[in-house]
Parts: structure tokens; sequence; C-alpha cells
């Protein structure tokens, strides 16, 4: 299984073989259900600014900094950039938002994932554009053993957010990877688009409510509907790409 998809890949990216000794997951919307909350207090927030945005907006955006996200609403409604103060105000709202939502669950399979990912061997690295400092805190109650802080990227370690290559860029630099010996799971179209210009076999997983012909046309190289699906699909996966 996936032989096809393993040829395109290493048809496009001019490679020989692939090698897998390691996972990048994104984090929100992959590890975590937590898209819904930061969809509401995305959109409620831009609003209360007179910047229209739809909670389903907020997807296609997912992965962008916040400044980022910020200044290309202003533009479509200010005709302007956001001055940095707007952006700090703004991004404070949305952040202030985001911690009253209830704490985000496990997504169905996540763990059972990480855990057969670990068993074989491989090594789990996450790359997000989220820089909450409990990060690290909950990624360890919630899924105790698998990570280490040595193998994070956050925001805190980028200058350019996701659809730019950097954070999978630096994830590679941290677990001295080569594209070919690594393969990403993302649920979002920019993480995708960032994957795959940083040369690394990208799996979307469509845990959201965009349509998967956005994840696919950002160049997700497979797709899986959920979590779960991808996790039942580990063994293939790996006696394709090993
Ligand atoms: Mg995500």
């Amino acid at each position: 299984m996936f032989e096809k998809e393993k040829e395109n890949y290493l048809n496009k990216h001019g490679f020989e073989q692939t090698c897998l000794k390691a996972v990048l997951f994104d984090m929100d919307g992959v590890l975590f259900d937590s898209m819904p909350n930061h969809a509401y207090a995305w959109s409620h927030a831009m609003t209360q600014f007179g910047l229209e945005m739809s909670a389903e907006e907020a997807y296609l955006h997912e992965g962008r900094t916040g400044a980022g996200t910020i200044n290309i609403l202003a533009q479509r409604a200010w005709g302007r950039d956001a001055t940095e103060e707007e952006k700090q105000v703004i991004y404070k709202a949305k952040s202030d938002l985001f911690s009253r939502c209830p704490e985000a669950p496990k997504m169905p399979g996540a763990h059972e994932l990480l855990i057969k990912v670990k068993d074989s061997g491989r090594t789990p690295l996450i790359v997000t554009g989220s820089g909450q400092v409990t990060l690290l805190d909950r990624l360890n109650s919630n899924f105790p053993g698998i990570f280490r802080w040595e193998l994070m990227v956050t925001s805190f370690d980028v200058k350019h957010g996701k659809p730019n290559p950097e954070p999978y860029l630096m994830g590679l630099r941290k677990g001295h990877l080569q594209p070919w010996e690594g393969i990403v799971v993302e649920n979002a179209p920019l993480g995708v688009e960032a994957a795959v210009a940083a040369n690394i076999f990208t799996i979307a997983v469509n845990t959201g409510p965009l349509p998967d012909s956005i994840l696919l046309d950002a160049g997700a190289d497979l797709l899986f509907p959920s979590m779960q699906a991808l996790c039942n699909a580990w063994d293939d996966l790996l006696a394709t790409f090993a």
C-alpha cells in the first residue's frame, strides 16, 4: 500500500529512497481537537474590531502567525496594514477569548498513533505555530513520555509562520534529519504548504470543516479523514516508507 504515493513523492523531489526515522506532528487540529476553540476566538475577536471573519475562514488561516492573520484582514477591511499596537491589542483579545474556552480534548486516535510511532523506534517531533508557554506541560500530561523539549519547534523558534517552510526546516535540523527521513502530519492547508515546501512527505488529516480538495490542492501527498484512520494505516505506512 501507498507505493504509488511514495513514487510520486520521490519523483517530485528528485529523491532516490525514503528511510523513515521521524514523524513531525503539527499540534492544533492534529494532536488536540483545539481548532473549534481557535476558530471561535479568532472570529469573535476580529469582529469586535470591525474585521469581519467567519469561523470557517479561521481554518484557512491556521498556521499563520497571529500578526500575519490580523494584517491580511486589516488590508481587506481598512485598505492598510495594521499597526504594531493594533496587532498586539487584537491578538491579546483573541488569546483572552481562547483561554476562556474549555480545554480542548485529545484528538481521537492521536495517542494510539504516537505510541505506535514510538514503539516502532521512530521519533515523534512537534512543529507548531503555537507559543503557549504551558505547551510542554500539556503535551507531557496528555501524552506522557512521548515528546522531548529539544525536539519541539514552536512560535518562539521561528521568524516566519507557515506557509513558509522555516518551521519544518527547523524541525528537520533539530532532529538531524534529511527530508526523506521524515513524514509530516498536518491538518491545515498552510501547514501542508509549509511541509511540502520543506520537501517532506506530507500527510493531511482532514479534522475540520474544509473540503478535502483544499488540502490536496495545497500539495498533500496523502489524505486521511481522521487521526484514527491514519493510526489504523500506520503499519502499512511504516512498511512502505521504512
Ligand atoms: Mg494544525
